[in-house]
Order: C-alpha cells, then structure tokens, then sequence
C-alpha cells in the first residue's frame, strides 16, 4: 500500500468513499514506521497502541457521514518541544527527559478538534538549538534519503518521519530556519507562517520573539489544510495577532525578486542554480523575475546570534531544579541548581546561554543587544519597502545539499551559516515556505525558498501551489533509501 504518498485531501477522498479505512492508513504508517525507524530514528516515542481506538472512531465517523473535517483520522508526528497532554515533552534534552505536559498546546487542543491521530513525538536538536539534529540528547536522526547524511535540524525529526512516510505530516517549529532547512534536507515542504499567527502556547519557548510553529508536509496542499487549521488568535498566547488580512496579488502575472545577496559566496553552485532553473519556468508562466538586493541579510547571521541567545538565556533560566524537569541535589539550592543545569543542558545550549548573557550584562547590553534590535528592525525595513517592488523574494533555502554527519561539528560558523537564507524571515517576522525542487549533483533533494509580506500567508501558500505544479519533484514518489 501507498497510501502514505497521497495528499490529505486525496486520502480523505478515500475515507469519504469507504474506500480506505482511518484505521487501515493508520496501520500503513505504523509498518513504515517498523521498517525505518531503526535506521533514522525520527521519533522519539511512538503512540501506537494509544491511538487504536481513537483510529476506530474516526472509521465509524466515516462511516456515518459525520466526519470532523479533511484532517480526521489523519496520523500526524509533532516535534517533541510540543505539548501533548500526559505525555513527554522532552525537547531533546536531559533536562526535561521525564517532564510530563499537564496541558495541550493550543495547536494540538486545534487538531484533536478535527480527529487528527498523533503518531507520537519527534526528535530534534536539544531545546531547538542546531541545525542537524546532533545536539539530541537522545541521538541523531539520519536522513531518509541517505543516512550517512544529517536530515538537517533542529526539527530533523518531524521532516524525516514525512520523508520516510511514517507520518502523512508533522509540526515542527522554527526560530531561524528550523522548519525550512531540515524540509529542504529530506525533500518535503516546511512552512513558517508570519509571527504570531499561530498560537505559541504550550510550545517550550526558545527565542520567543522568532518561534513560530508550522507544518512539513509532502505537497503545498497539505500544508495550507494544516496552517489553516492550526492558525487563529489565542489570548493565552500574548504575541497571537489578533486579526490577519491578506492582500491577493495578481497570482497570474508575479513580481518575483531573487535575494541578490543570497545567490553569492558560501552558497554552493548546485543550490543557485535551482533558483535560476524556479526563475526560469516562472517566468515562462508569464511572471516577471527581477533581481532585488536586501544588503542586510548577509548580516542575519549576526543579529540572530545575538537575539536568539539573549532570549533562550531568559527563557531556559526556568529550568533550575526547583519547577520544572531534572533535579540534581546538592548541599544548598544553589548548588542544586548550578550541578542540574551543568548536568541537564548539553554543550550547545550551555554555549547559548552563556552568549545570551552575556550580550544582555550591564555594560554590554547596548554594545549587542541593544544594537542587534536596530539591525534587526531595519532589516525589517529593507523587506517592507522591497515589498513595494516585488511580491515575492526567492532565494535557495539552504547553502548546499545536506551534509555527512560531523562534517559541520568541529565548524561552529559553518553550521551556523547553515541557516543564512532562513534567519532572515523570523527576523523580519514575515512567512516563508521551502519547496523541494529538485536534486543536487549528489543526487540529494535540493530547495527554493519564497517569503512574502507579512500576514500574506494564504496567498503565499497559493502561489507555491502553482510553482509546486511546474517543478516535477513533487509529484515523485517519496524516496525511501533506507530500504534499499
Ligand atoms: N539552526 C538555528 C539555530 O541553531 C535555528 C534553530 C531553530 O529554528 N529552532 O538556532
């Protein structure tokens, strides 16, 4: 059975005409999951047996007409720094290796509406921080499509389980690319919606003005069905916006911009060459493609890795042994709490909250952060008046194809380049969608990035559709290396 390969609206096709049952895609999934979890090691604990009965439902739902909606009965992976209630939140880490949630984020509250089946949770680098998925503290993803290969990070894990098809979708979340650059490494489509449409609650904060959650997906269609069911204002979530209201421009005859500045150095040859082959087809659609030049992406790298720290060193300050997760004990709390955040953090996250603090101490607080924030905000001018020009910016959503294991872990600045095109959307707070295009000369899946205006979600989405019809990549069937 290939079911797995199918678009939602497809598989609900199915449902709706009795001719596939919720539980019979259900146990789909789960044998694609015995025979690739051993070797990529996506999720971090599966919900298998819990779910059975929940599947059954959903086939009586079915069979009644009364379904709740296209995303009923569909099994979905969630990234493990998602809160589902009763069961781990592990972010990845040793720290929070038995915190059990007591409450749903809003976006699963959302899902188990429309009778959605989790699959279980999804590994990622610890607390978010990384792009490869070597900072688990439970081990690394590999990828799909050769496991000698990282499946990018942090939300390695929910991009694998899709490519392997052992989940139709998952959520991931992204601070500076973490949706983005781990969907372009497995060759599925990963979207970052604009800032604040998608409720944070009950996701484990890391840099809380960048995060945001969104879908991975096999297709664009997917990933619309799931952005619009898990987007809307949430009071327990103070960022929420409390209304969106998206322009439509002229779908048939585009503005497009390609990101000058990230069609130069440190991006490899196969991944421009991607771009200018989107551009092409584009343009015989009838859309016009302009060069467009936004000179402060090239310094993105820089003003995340000052805000990002600042933020995750207030925000992991909960985690001392008193509240939440690990304890260590010791002969005064503060030694408890200096020996549980020494052994429950892991180097990168350590390294990060020792940045972070440093950049917010007096006396270096305008010096870093302070001059970050005035970067960042008029990068945020660049891209609004650029958007008065083009409707859409293009730009390759990774450097290169992905890379081997440990090739980037001895590299800090490297593997921190890693995220050069995606940074710049969460710090402009604006949406951004990474769709598999085609493969590099290694013959691994490579990706084209598209961001638009803030609150244009919709229409980016849209837009993506029709790009996703002129690129053939999609319509491949999922490639399963592992089972080779
Ligand atoms: N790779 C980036 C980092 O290490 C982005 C992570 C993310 O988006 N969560 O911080």
């Amino acid at each position: 059975m290939e079911n797995h390969k199918l678009s939602i609206s497809k598989i609900n096709k199915l449902f709706k005409d009795k001719e596939l049952k919720p539980s019979e895609l259900y146990d789909e999934v789960f044998e694609r999951a015995a025979s690739t979890e051993s070797i990529i090691h996506g999720h971090l604990t599966l919900f298998q047996e819990e779910n059975i009965q929940k599947a059954l439902e959903s086939n009586t739902r079915y069979e009644k007409g009364e379904h709740l909606g296209p995303l009923d009965g569909i099994p979905i992976a969630i990234k493990d720094n998602i809160n589902i209630s009763g069961h781990v939140t592990s972010c990845s880490s040793k720290m929070l290796a038995n915190y059990v949630s007591p409450y749903d984020a809003t976006v699963i509250t959302k899902l188990k509406k429309e009778g959605v089946l989790f699959t279980g949770k999804t590994n990622l680098d610890e607390f978010a921080m990384g792009s490869s998925t070597e900072n688990s503290a439970f081990g690394p993803t590999k990828n799909p499509w050769d496991p000698s290969r990282v499946p990018g990070g942090s939300s390695g894990g929910s991009a694998a389980v899709v490519s392997a098809g052992s989940a139709i979708a998952s959520l991931g979340s992204d601070t500076g690319g973490s949706i983005r650059q781990p969907a372009s490494f497995c060759g599925v489509v990963g979207f970052k919606p604009t800032y604040g449409t998608v409720s944070r609650y009950g996701l484990i904060a890391f840099a809380s003005s960048l995060d945001q959650i969104g879908p991975i997906t096999n297709n664009v269609e997917d990933a619309k069905l799931i952005f619009n069911s898990i987007s809307g204002h949430d009071p327990k979530d103070a960022t929420s916006l409390i209304a969106t209201k998206t322009e439509q421009p002229n779908l048939n005859k585009a503005k497009i911009g390609i990101i000058k500045e990230l069609m130069e150095d440190g991006i490899s040859e196969d991944a421009k060459e991607e771009v200018y082959k989107v551009a092409k087809l584009m343009e015989a659609e009838g859309h016009e493609i302009v060069e467009v030049s936004l000179p402060l992406t090239k310094m993105s790298i820089s003003i995340y890795y000052l805000i990002a720290p600042a933020e995750c060193s207030a925000n992991l300050s909960r985690f001392d042994g008193v509240r939440y997760g690990a304890r260590v004990s010791g002969n005064t709390s503060s030694e408890m709490m200096e020996l549980t955040r020494a052994e429950g953090f892991g180097p990168e996250v350590k390294k990060r909250i020792l940045l972070g603090t440093y950049a917010l101490s007096a006396g270096y607080y305008d010096a870093y952060y302070g001059q970050a924030l005035k970067a960042r905000a008029m990068m945020k001018k660049e891209f609004t008046d650029i958007y008065k020009q083009v409707d859409y910016v293009i730009s390759p959503t990774t450097p290169s194809d992905p890379f081997k294991f440990g090739e980037k872990s001895d590299n800090q600045l490297e593997m921190y380049m890693s995220d050069l095109c995606t940074i710049p959307a969460n710090l402009v707070g604006m949406p951004a969608i990474s769709i598999p295009t085609g493969l590099s000369s290694q013959g691994l899946p490579l990706s084209v990035q598209i961001m638009s205006p803030a609150n244009t979600d919709n229409t980016l989405l849209d837009f993506s559709q029709t790009l996703q019809s002129l690129v053939s990549f999609i319509d491949k069937p999922i490639l399963n290396r592992t089972e080779k």
